[in-house]
C-alpha cells in the first residue's frame, strides 16, 4: 500500500472496503474521504459480489436503495463540512436486516405473507441511525420471520457465505453478517432472539453483539417471540460494534419492555480491552458447552481462544451450569408459543398478501388460504408447535415446563456470574454447514444455536468475536463471551481484549468472490 492511500487520499474503492467503520469514520471526520465516496464504493461492491438471489452471489441484500444512500450520504457530508457536532459514525453506511420497518424501503421479513406491504413508520433504532447520519444501504436477507439458523428457510433464496459460497452464512441474520463479511456493508443491524446475530458472526468471521434484553428498542422489530427478541449490532471490529451499540442502545417509552437505565459504557470498555490486559479478570469456561457434537477443529480453536485469554492475565476457571441442557428443548417451545401468537396478527386484512378475496368466501377463508400460501414450511411448523405447546391439554406438561426450565437457566447464570465475570464458549458447535445439508432436519438445524440460547433465555448480553479458522475445514469459528445483564461492557472488554492479542484482521475475505466480481 503507498502512502498515499495509506494517508486516505485517493483511497481506492477496494481499499475503503476492507477498513473498519471506526477507520472510515476517523477518515470521513478528518475530510480524507467523502461519505459520497464511500457509500458509492459500497453500492458497486454489492453490484460486484451480490448477485440476484439466482444462486451465483452473497444475495445478502433483499433490496437496495442506491439513490436513498447517496443522498443520506451528501447529508452526511454536508454536516461533517459543517463542522458541527455530528455522531462519530456519521457518514457510515449500513445494512439493515429486513425485520425492522424502514418507510423508504419495503420490510418483507423474508415472507411473501408482507408481499407489497410498506411500513409507515420507522424502527427507532432505523430513526437512530438516520439521526447519527449512518447511511443505510438497504434490507438484509433473513429465516423468514427470523425462524432459522442458515438463512434457507427465507421466502427469496439463502444468502451464501462469503468463505464458501456452497456454504451457508448463518441465520436467521445471514444477510447481514454475509454482507459485513463481503465487504458489501462495514456495519449492520441483525436481530437476536435464539443466536440470530452471534451464530451468522460466528460462521462468517464477523463480530456479533446480542446486548441485553431491552437495552435497545424493539419499537418496529417485526415481534418473533417478545420475551426473547433483541436487536443488536454486527461489524468487523469488537469497536465497531461497540460504536454501532451507542448508537442504538437507551431507553425508548414505545417499546414497553425498553428498560430505563444507563447504556453500560461500551465503547470506553471496547478501547480499554484493546489496550489493557486482563489481569484479575474471572472467566468462566462452561464445561457443558464442549465434547459430542462439537467439531474438532472449533474445539481447538476454542480452546487456544482459552489459552490467550489466560496469557492476557485473566484467571481462567472451569464452571457447571447443568441446566443448559435444557436450554435447547425449552427454547423450542417458547419461542413457537410467542411466535404463535405473534404471527396471529398475518390475517389477511392488515399487511400485504391477500388470497381468494373475490367476493365469494368468507373472512375466515380468505385467512386460512392467504396463510396457507403467504407463510413457508419453517414458520407454519412452529404455529403448529407454539398452539399446541399453548393448548389446554398440554400447556402445563409443555410451555410450562419449559417455563420452569428457564428459571433453571437464569438460576445457572446467577450462581456462574458469583464466581466469574465473565462465561466463555464456542458461539456454535461446528462451522459453515452446506447449503441443502441440513434443511431437511429440523433437529440438526436447531441444534446450531445450542450455546448461543442460554443467553437470549436469560436476557444477559453475550458477544460473538472471531477466533481463528478450524483446522479441519478453514472456515471461521466464533468465541463467545458472555457477560451479566447492564454489564455488557465486560463483554466488549474481554473480547476487544483478546481480538487484540489475536491480531488478525476480519476484514473481508475478497479472494473467494474475486471470481465473482470478474464474472460480470
Ligand atoms: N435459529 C433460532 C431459531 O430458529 C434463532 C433465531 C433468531 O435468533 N432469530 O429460532
Amino acid at each position: 500500500m503507498s502512502d498515499t492511500q495509506r494517508s486516505g487520499a485517493g483511497a481506492s474503492g477496494e481499499e475503503l472496503l476492507s477498513l473498519d467503520a471506526t477507520e472510515l469514520a476517523r477518515r470521513l471526520h478528518a475530510r480524507e474521504v467523502s461519505s459520497v465516496e464511500v457509500t458509492r464504493a459500497h453500492l458497486e461492491r454489492i453490484e460486484a459480489v451480490d448477485g440476484d438471489g439466482g444462486g451465483d452471489g452473497v444475495h445478502a441484500f433483499l433490496h437496495v436503495d442506491a439513490d436513498g444512500a447517496l443522498a443520506a450520504a451528501e447529508v452526511a457530508d454536508r454536516a461533517i463540512a459543517d463542522g458541527g457536532p455530528v455522531s462519530p459514525l456519521a457518514g457510515v453506511p449500513i445494512a439493515v436486516k429486513d425485520n425492522m420497518t424502514t418507510t423508504d424501503m419495503p420490510t418483507t421479513c423474508g415472507s411473501r405473507i408482507l408481499d407489497g406491504w410498506r411500513p409507515p413508520y420507522d424502527a427507532t433504532v432505523v430513526g437512530r441511525l438516520r439521526a447519527a447520519g449512518l447511511v443505510p444501504l438497504g434490507k438484509t436477507n433473513l429465516d423468514e420471520f427470523a425462524m432459522g439458523s442458515s438463512t434457507e428457510n427465507s421466502a427469496f433464496g439463502p444468502s451464501r457465505n462469503p468463505w464458501d459460497l456452497t456454504r451457508i452464512p448463518g441465520g436467521s441474520g445471514g444477510g447481514s453478517s454475509a454482507a459485513v463479511a463481503a465487504g458489501e456493508a462495514p456495519l449492520a443491524l441483525g436481530s437476536d432472539t435464539g443466536g440470530s446475530i452471534r451464530q451468522p458472526g460466528a460462521v462468517t468471521g464477523t463480530v456479533g453483539v446480542k446486548p441485553t434484553y431491552g437495552t435497545v428498542s424493539r419499537f418496529g422489530l417485526v415481534a418473533f417471540s417478545s420475551s426473547l427478541d433483541q436487536i443488536g449490532p454486527c461489524g468487523r471490529s469488537v469497536l465497531d460494534a461497540a460504536l454501532l451499540h451507542e448508537v442504538i442502545a437507551g431507553h425508548d417509552p414505545r417499546d414497553q419492555t425498553s428498560v430505563d437505565a444507563p447504556v453500560p459504557p461500551v465503547v470506553e470498555a471496547a478501547l480499554a480491552g484493546a489496550r489493557g490486559d486482563l489481569a484479575g479478570v474471572r472467566v468462566g469456561v462452561v464445561s457443558e458447552f464442549a465434547g459430542e457434537g462439537y467439531q474438532p477443529g472449533v474445539s481447538a480453536a476454542f480452546t487456544d481462544a482459552v489459552r490467550v485469554l489466560g496469557e492476557l492475565g485473566a484467571d481462567v476457571v472451569e464452571v457447571s451450569c447443568p441446566s443448559f441442557s435444557y436450554a435447547l428443548p425449552a427454547y423450542y417451545l417458547i419461542a413457537p408459543s410467542e411466535a404463535s401468537s405473534n404471527l396471529a396478527r398475518f390475517d389477511a386484512m392488515r399487511y400485504g398478501l391477500r388470497v381468494g378475496d373475490d367476493g365469494s368466501r368468507s373472512t375466515d377463508d380468505v385467512m386460512s388460504l392467504t396463510r396457507e400460501a403467504g407463510f413457508g414450511a419453517e414458520v407454519k411448523r412452529r404455529i403448529m408447535i407454539g398452539t399446541h405447546a399453548l393448548s389446554a391439554g398440554s400447556y402445563d406438561a409443555l410451555y410450562g415446563k419449559a417455563q420452569k426450565a428457564r428459571t433453571l437457566i437464569v438460576r445457572d447464570f446467577t450462581a456462574a456470574f458469583e464466581t466469574c465475570d465473565v462465561l466463555v464458549s464456542p458461539t456454535t458447535p461446528t462451522t459453515a454447514f452446506r447449503i441443502g445439508e441440513r434443511i431437511d432436519d429440523p433437529l440438526a438445524m436447531y441444534l446450531a444455536d445450542l450455546c448461543t440460547i442460554p443467553s437470549n433465555l436469560a436476557g444477559n448480553a453475550a458477544i460473538s468475536v472471531p477466533c481463528g479458522t478450524s483446522a479441519d475445514d478453514g472456515l471461521p469459528v466464533g468465541l463467545q463471551v458472555m457477560a451479566p445483564a447492564l454489564a455488557d461492557d465486560r463483554a466488549y472488554r474481554v473480547a476487544a481484549a483478546y481480538e487484540t492479542a489475536r491480531g488478525e484482521s476480519t476484514g473481508p475475505r475478497i479472494p473467494e468472490l474475486r471470481a465473482l466480481e470478474g464474472s460480470r
